[in-house]
């Protein structure tokens, strides 16, 4: 089987990344194909607040320190792992240009916020606090899809799609940088479309999706289809900018490929893999 597992970035992000690693690990041992992509807003909202590059360039930075993070933990793969940096292709007309949305790096004080939005960067307030926001274009395609697929067809684990991949646009026959980021869900389901892969397995820190979430009467979404999961997904069930795209992410798999994507938790990552006990969507 060829499966496209996407990482959180809590684990990466002073959570623990173990389990997933081991699971990763005895899979490509049992023979399957695994690619694997992770997110990037800490720590590239980290970067940005040392070096004035672009988003671009940043995330490029965090795709190669995460991925040998990631190559790092994987046991007993030290010579069959692979990290890809990986440029995904953005519209530089998409409407996401001018509503930044995507909040990176930390929780900032009212003061941060107050002398940030006087330099004239966006800050939101997200349920956690004030937090810097950025342009998160639509992904259409990415650049090594090819080249994963060659690496995976010959026995490597290879991390790629990291941040959602260096967003750039194709303009006068050139690769521009765009300065956005893109966000890791929907570059998944993008490399797991291109990949043909078997299932798009979604990693993060709650082992699944739920309807009427942070109430008492919260229930998980187990087995569903894309089309029941899409009513709900339209009736406001799931959070922008953290759930909504994973949900997102694994209809647009689903439909395109008529195979099944789970939603699942970082630290039972086996209950992803035997689509047990989480979120699994089918056609
Ligand atoms: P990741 O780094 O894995 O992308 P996110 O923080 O973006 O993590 O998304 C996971 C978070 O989504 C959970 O921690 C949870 O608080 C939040 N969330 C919002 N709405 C829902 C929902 N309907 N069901 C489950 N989790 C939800
Ligand atoms: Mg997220």
């Amino acid at each position: 089987m060829r499966y496209v597992i996407a990482l959180g970035g809590n684990a990466l992000d002073g959570g623990n990344i173990a389990p997933a690693a081991k699971m990763i690990a005895r899979l490509h041992k049992a023979g399957h194909e695994v690619a694997v992509t992770h997110g990037n807003g800490p720590q590239v909202g980290e970067l940005a607040t040392i070096e004035s590059k672009s988003l671009a360039v940043l995330t490029a930075q965090t795709e190669a320190e995460i991925g040998l993070m990631i190559e790092n933990s994987i046991p007993g793969a030290m010579e069959s792992t692979a990290t890809v940096i990986t440029r995904s292709i953005v519209d530089p007309m998409d409407r996401a240009f001018r509503n930044p949305s995507k909040p990176i790096g930390k929780v900032l004080s009212t003061k941060e916020a107050d002398s940030l939005r006087k330099k004239g960067t966006s800050v939101a307030n997200t349920l956690n606090g004030p937090r810097r926001v950025v342009p998160s274009p639509i992904p259409a395609r990415v650049l090594e899809a090819s080249f994963i697929a060659a690496l995976l067809k010959s026995g490597y684990i290879v991390i790629c799609g990291g941040g959602g991949g260096v967003p750039v646009s194709v303009q006068g026959g050139a690769l521009r940088y765009q300065d956005a980021v893109i966000d890791k869900d929907r570059a998944s389901a993008v490399i797991a479309k291109e990949l043909k892969a078997d299932r798009l397995v979604i990693l993060t820190t709650v082992d699944g999706a739920y309807v009427n979430y942070g109430r008492k009467s919260q229930r998980k979404v187990k087995r569903i289809s894309s089309v029941e999961l899409g009513v709900m997904l339209d009736e406001g069930e799931f959070e922008e900018g953290s759930m909504a795209p994973k949900v997102e992410a694994c209809i647009d798999f689903v439909d395109s490929t008529g195979k099944p994507a789970v939603i699942g938790s970082l630290a039972k990552p086996e209950d992803a893999i035997r689509m047990s006990n989480v979120t699994v969507v089918t056609v």
